[in-house]
C-alpha cells in the first residue's frame, strides 16, 4: 500500500514523498521513498501521481511499459570529440551515436554509429584515445561531419522521425553536446543545425528532478545512485549512450515522466 506523505517546496521544485511499498530508496529519512520532484508549474495532484506511477506497487518487467511518457521516441546522443590535456580549438566530433528508443518501453530499437574524420586537427592524442579509446584508424577514411549529418537526417527519415505527427526528442549527459558541441562545429563549417538537434533532455538534470541531487561526475555518479552495473568503456560514445538508455529505463520504471530541458531555438 502506498502513502502519499508530503510535498515540500526545493528551489523551484516540488519534493514528493511517499511511504509505504514504493520503488525508490531515499536518503531523505526512514521509510520515506523520494519518486520525483516534479516541477512547480507541472505538479499532478498526489492521488492522480500515485496512480499513474505506484499502481498495486508491481515491478514492471523489462518486456511491459511503463507509465505513460510524453514521447514517441526518445534519441540517445553522446558525442566524444578531439581533446588533448590542453584546450584544442576547434574540437571535433570524432564519434557520432544516436540510439532510438520506443518512447514507452525504453528499449533500443535502432542505432545510428559512426566514427567521424576530424578534419582541422586529423591526428588524434595519445590523451584522447586514451580518454575514449578510439584509435587514428578508427576516424581515418571516414566520414566527415558534414556527411554524417546528411547520413543521419537519412537515418531519421528512414524510421520515420522526421514525420511531424511523430514527437522524439534527444538525450544527452549535460547540455555541451547540443548546446555547444554541435551548433559550435558547424557554425565553424558554416553548417545549419538541423531542427532536431535544438531541443533536447539532460539527463543530469532529470535525474535531479527524479532522485533529488544533482549527478556531478555524471554517468557514474546515476549509475551508482540506481544500483546499475556500468557497460563497457566510460568516454566511448556508444557505451555512454548504452549506459544512458539504462539510466533512463530505471528512472522510468521508478515513475519518472522525462520531460525536455533544454532548447537553442
Ligand atoms: P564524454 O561524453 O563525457 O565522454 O565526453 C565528451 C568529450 O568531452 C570527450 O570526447 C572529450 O573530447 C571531452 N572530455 C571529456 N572528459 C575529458 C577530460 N577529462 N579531459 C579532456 N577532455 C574531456
Ligand atoms: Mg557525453
Ligand atoms: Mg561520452
Amino acid at each position: 500500500m502506498v502513502q502519499f506523505v508530503h510535498c515540500i517546496k526545493s528551489g523551484h521544485f516540488f519534493r514528493i514523498l511517499y511511504k509505504g511499498s514504493g520503488l525508490a530508496r531515499s536518503s531523505e529519512g526512514a521509510g520515506a521513498k523520494l519518486i520525483a520532484n516534479r516541477q512547480f508549474s507541472n505538479i499532478p495532484s498526489p492521488s492522480l501521481w500515485v496512480v499513474n506511477n505506484m499502481a498495486s506497487g508491481q515491478q514492471p518487467s523489462s518486456k511491459s511499459s511503463f507509465h505513460p511518457q510524453t514521447y514517441h521516441n526518445f534519441l540517445v546522443l553522446d558525442f566524444e570529440a578531439t581533446c588533448d590535456e590542453q584546450l584544442i580549438n576547434p574540437q571535433e566530433i570524432i564519434e557520432f551515436p544516436i540510439l532510438k528508443l520506443h518512447g514507452r518501453t525504453l528499449e533500443i530499437e535502432s542505432i545510428f554509429h559512426t566514427y567521424v574524420q576530424p578534419v582541422v586537427h586529423p591526428k588524434l592524442t595519445p590523451f584522447c584515445t586514451k580518454l575514449t579509446g578510439i584509435e587514428q584508424s578508427m576516424v581515418e577514411g571516414k566520414p566527415t561531419l558534414q556527411e554524417v549529418l546528411q547520413m543521419v537526417d537519412d537515418w531519421m527519415r528512414e524510421k520515420g522521425l522526421l514525420d511531424p505527427k511523430v514527437n522524439s526528442i534527444f538525450v544527452t549527459c549535460g547540455d555541451w553536446d547540443l548546446k555547444t558541441m554541435l551548433p559550435g562545429q558547424c557554425q565553424y563549417l558554416g553548417l545549419p543545425v538541423p531542427d532536431y538537434f535544438k531541443k533536447w533532455i539532460n539527463l543530469k538534470k532529470a535525474y535531479s528532478f527524479a532522485m533529488g541531487n544533482y549527478p556531478k561526475n555524471g554517468l557514474p555518479f546515476m549509475i551508482k545512485g540506481l544500483n546499475l552495473q556500468h557497460i563497457g568503456k566510460l568516454h566511448s560514445g556508444i557505451d555512454d549512450c548504452k549506459n544512458i538508455a539504462n539510466i533512463m529505463k530505471e528512472l522510468a520504471r521508478r515513475g519518472f515522466t522525462f520531460k525536455q530541458t533544454g532548447s537553442n531555438l
